[in-house]
């Protein structure tokens, strides 16, 4: 009862993805970071943390309302549609997410503007006239020596120069605090690599940015000049106090308490070409606001298909639940983090998918265990006792506190090739060791190998579940219920079935 308690005043490790720009089905870009998010709450909760995941879906934008008017659809119907794609995508990719907010969620409009409003009367937002480059796919205006060949540097498509009267964000205010920032809080920026960019960005001076618009009408509209609405970026990424609670003003103790549990974020991921909206424009916002700035900002790269970015037109797209449907949902878990460290690029194939799960999967894991297990059952009385065997106590315990350190540091990656690299030693000493020719000539050697390798597995199955949940159950539920038996016909489940096949889905 007592810890019970105390977990409830605990605050909460709180990571958060993007807010998926409903103008795109899901695919495995989305599918990457909101993983990476669900393997992350999924270890912090193992180490009985109280953790809050939140994702969801970012509605507004005049490119919003120009795919639905092409589809003869409201702006909101269109919306709902493909949120609710992201939603099933999430069911089956096993996401266990604390919330699911949308930008068109009327408690996040109504904070959206009550922010806005504040920000006026403390003179951080003010009226004036912009003219810009602006790129409509990206919702982001550019400067001229931003653009690759005169086009959108993200979509190569051309921008149009748009005049209007605007609100603008006094951005400009906040460049020494934030350099004071990044160079107070090392971690912040990361993986260290992005940190320089931003810096030296940051340094080079930054403008005041617009943020309302007179000619978008699918947006959040200014309380006090309805003529404008709200720009599509200061709405969203308000997403990530609104959703746990922020109020304008609180009117309860109660409420607020509430939210200084999950606020300030631990980790925001975000794919890099997010990266400065997350890292200048979200924290100059919460200085303005007053509010504590998140812990660390994570950028990690891309997925091409045959080194390309993927998109419908192009004919690359992978769905992600095609994928799961035909490798299962463990496999697809585990290569898409095995295959590119974490925060680099990578190119998917099926080929290489394949691979992975043949030679990491069924042969390395599955092979151990199922080997292991088989010869465990014939020959042993009982799985052994940690506390018996002092030396895998420690290394098991040395291992698990460099585990940590990388999922503290995002280092998914490297987690998992410390696992591999065990898995592929105790391989070779059961192959060196040979424990089913040794059971009948020097039987003690022979269940002292057997016994040793069942004492790794048992800690693997363990560390490998923030990836492979299903997996890690089905080795945790035959090893806690393991019986001896003589002549025993029952078998250890089968892991990984081998497959052959180099098909697309
Ligand atoms: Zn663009």
């Amino acid at each position: 009862m007592k810890a019970e308690q105390e977990k409830t005043n605990e605050k909460s490790f709180y990571i958060t993805t993007p807010l998926y720009y409903v103008n795109a089905e899901p695919h495995i870009g989305h599918a990457y970071t909101t993983l990476a998010a669900d393997i992350i709450a999924r270890y912090m909760k193992r180490q009985n943390k109280k953790v809050f995941l939140q994702t969801g879906t970012d509605e507004h934008g005049s490119n919003i309302e120009k795919t639905a008017a092409a589809k003869d659809i409201s702006p909101k119907n269109f919306a709902d549609l493909i949120c609710g794609k992201f939603i099933k995508a999430w069911q089956t990719l096993a996401i266990e997410y604390d919330y699911f907010i949308r930008t068109t969620d009327e408690n996040h409009e109504q904070q959206v503007q009550a922010v806005f409003e504040h920000l006026i009367k403390t003179g951080d937002i003010y009226p004036g006239k912009y003219e810009g480059l602006y790129c409509s796919s990206c919702e982001n205006f550019y400067e001229k020596e931003e653009l690759t060949d005169g086009l959108c540097p993200v979509h190569r498509k051309n921008v149009e120069t748009v005049k209007e009267d605007t609100y603008f964000f006094r951005l400009s205010k906040y460049e020494k605090p934030l350099l004071k920032y990044y160079a107070e809080n090392p971690s912040f920026l990361s993986p260290p690599k992005r940190a320089q960019e931003i810096i030296n960005f940051v340094k080079s001076g930054l403008k005041d940015i617009s943020v309302s618009r007179t000619k978008v009408s699918w947006g959040i509209p200014v309380r006090s000049n309805p003529g404008h609405t709200i720009y599509v970026w200061f709405d969203a990424l308000l997403n990530y106090i609104t959703g746990p609670g922020f109020r304008l003003p609180f009117k309860e103790l109660e409420q607020r308490k509430k939210f200084e549990e999950i606020w300030p974020a631990d980790i925001h991921l975000v794919g890099k070409e997010i990266y400065r909206f997350h890292v200048v424009i979200w924290p100059a916002m919460l200085m303005a606001l007053n509010l504590p700035l998140p812990k660390k900002v994570f950028a990690h790269g891309w997925w091409t298909a045959n080194g390309e970015k993927m998109s419908k037109s192009k004919g690359n797209f992978i769905n992600p639940s095609t994928v799961v449907e035909k490798y299962g949902l463990d496999p697809f878990r585990y290569f898409i983090f095995k295959e590119v460290p974490f925060g680099n690029d990578g190119d998917f194939s099926f080929e290489m998918l394949e691979k992975r799960y043949n030679s990491d999967l069924a042969n390395d894991l599955g092979n151990l265990f199922s080997r292991t297990m088989n010869l465990a059952l014939k020959n042993l009385e009982k799985l052994p006792a940690l506390e018996e065997h002092k030396e895998i106590e420690e290394r098991i315990l040395r291992t698990e506190s460099k585990l940590k350190q990388d999922m503290e540091n995002i280092r998914l990656t490297e987690y998992l090739n410390k696992i591999w690299k065990l898995i592929s030693e105790l391989n070779k000493k059961i192959d060196s060791e040979k424990p089913w020719e040794k059971i009948k000539t020097e039987p003690d050697k022979a269940k002292k190998t057997l016994s040793e390798i069942s004492l790794y597995l048992i800690r693997i199955a363990d560390w490998i579940y923030p990836f492979m949940p299903e997996t890690s159950e089905k080795m945790t539920n035959f090893t806690a219920t393991f019986k001896f038996q003589y002549g025993s016909k029952t078998k250890p489940p089968v892991l990984f079935p081998r497959m052959q096949c180099s098909k697309k889905p």
